[in-house]
C-alpha cells in the first residue's frame, strides 16, 4: 500500500447523489463499502465530512440571516452527516469513533487529537464533524487542518469529478486533466482545488492532495494502492 493514514474529504453535496437535497442512503452506503475495503488492507483511515447537502453559512447570509449563526448552522450540519456515515460504517462492520470540534458530547466525542490518533492506530476510523470550529472556514480547511494535525500522508479528496481540469469538465467538453500538477501551477493557472485558506495550508506543509471521482467504485482502493487515478497535486 502507497499510505500509511490518510485523510478522506467528503463533501456533503457528494451525499446527495441525484437529490436535491439531504442524504442519498446509496450513496452512503457505497462510500462505506470502499472505505471498508481501504481499512481491510491495514489503511487507517480519518475523514473529514462537509455539510452543503443540508446547510452552507453563505447561503443563509445572502438570504439575510446572520453569517455566523449560518455557519454554526452549517458545523452542525456536518455532525449530522458524520453520525450518518457513521452509522453506515458500523453497518458495514467498521469500527468508528466521531469526534466534533464543536462540543457536543451526548453525540460525538470532543476532537482530541491525541485520542483520534490513538484511535486510528487501533484500526479506528475517525470521522471530524464541525468543521474547524470556526465560522467563515470550510470543511476543505478542516480536513487539510486535521491531515497535518494527525499526520497523515495525503488528503484524498473525493468530488464527482475524475481530478483537475484546465477548464470545467461538466461546461467544456475539450477540457484536458491533470494527472499531476505542482501546488505552484494551480495557483499560476488560477484552478479550483479548495478554497485557497485550505490549499495554502495544504501547500506550507507540504501535504499532497489527490483530486478522484469518490462516485466510481473501487477508486478509493485503487488510489491506496498506488494507481494512478484522479489528480495529483504535490
Ligand atoms: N463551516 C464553518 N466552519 C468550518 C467548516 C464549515 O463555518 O470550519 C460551515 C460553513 O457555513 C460551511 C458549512 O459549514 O458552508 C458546510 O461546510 P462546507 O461548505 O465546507 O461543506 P461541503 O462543501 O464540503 O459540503
Amino acid at each position: 500500500m502507497t499510505y500509511k493514514r490518510i485523510l478522506l474529504k467528503l463533501s456533503g453535496e457528494a451525499l446527495m447523489g441525484n437529490r436535491n437535497y439531504g442524504i442519498d442512503p446509496d450513496r452512503l452506503s457505497d462510500y462505506a463499502d470502499q472505505i471498508k475495503q481501504i481499512t481491510e488492507q491495514g489503511i487507517e483511515v480519518a475523514i473529514v465530512i462537509g455539510g452543503g447537502n443540508i446547510f452552507r453559512g453563505v447561503a443563509g447570509a445572502s438570504n439575510g440571516m446572520d453569517r455566523v449563526q449560518g455557519d454554526h448552522m452549517g458545523m452542525l450540519a456536518t455532525v449530522i452527516n458524520g453520525l450518518a456515515l457513521q452509522s453506515a460504517l458500523e453497518n458495514a462492520g467498521v469500527p468508528t469513533r466521531l469526534q466534533s470540534a464543536i462540543k457536543i458530547n451526548e453525540v460525538a466525542e470532543p476532537f482530541i487529537r491525541r485520542r483520534a490518533m490513538r484511535h486510528l492506530e487501533k484500526g479506528r476510523v475517525v470521522i471530524f464533524g464541525g468543521g474547524t470550529g470556526n465560522p467563515y472556514f470550510t470543511t476543505d480547511s478542516a480536513a487539510v487542518l486535521r491531515a497535518i494535525e494527525i499526520e497523515a500522508d495525503v488528503i484524498l479528496k473525493g468530488t464527482r469529478v475524475d481530478g483537475i481540469y484546465n477548464t470545467d469538465p461538466e461546461k467544456d467538453k475539450t477540457a484536458i486533466k491533470f494527472n499531476t500538477i505542482s501546488f505552484e501551477d494551480v495557483l499560476k493557472k488560477g484552478l479550483k482545488v479548495m478554497d485557497t485558506t485550505a490549499f495554502t495550508l495544504s501547500q506550507e506543509n507540504d501535504l499532497p492532495i489527490i483530486v478522484f471521482d469518490m462516485n466510481k467504485h473501487g477508486n478509493l482502493l485503487k488510489i491506496v494502492s498506488g494507481e494512478a487515478i484522479g489528480t495529483t497535486v504535490s
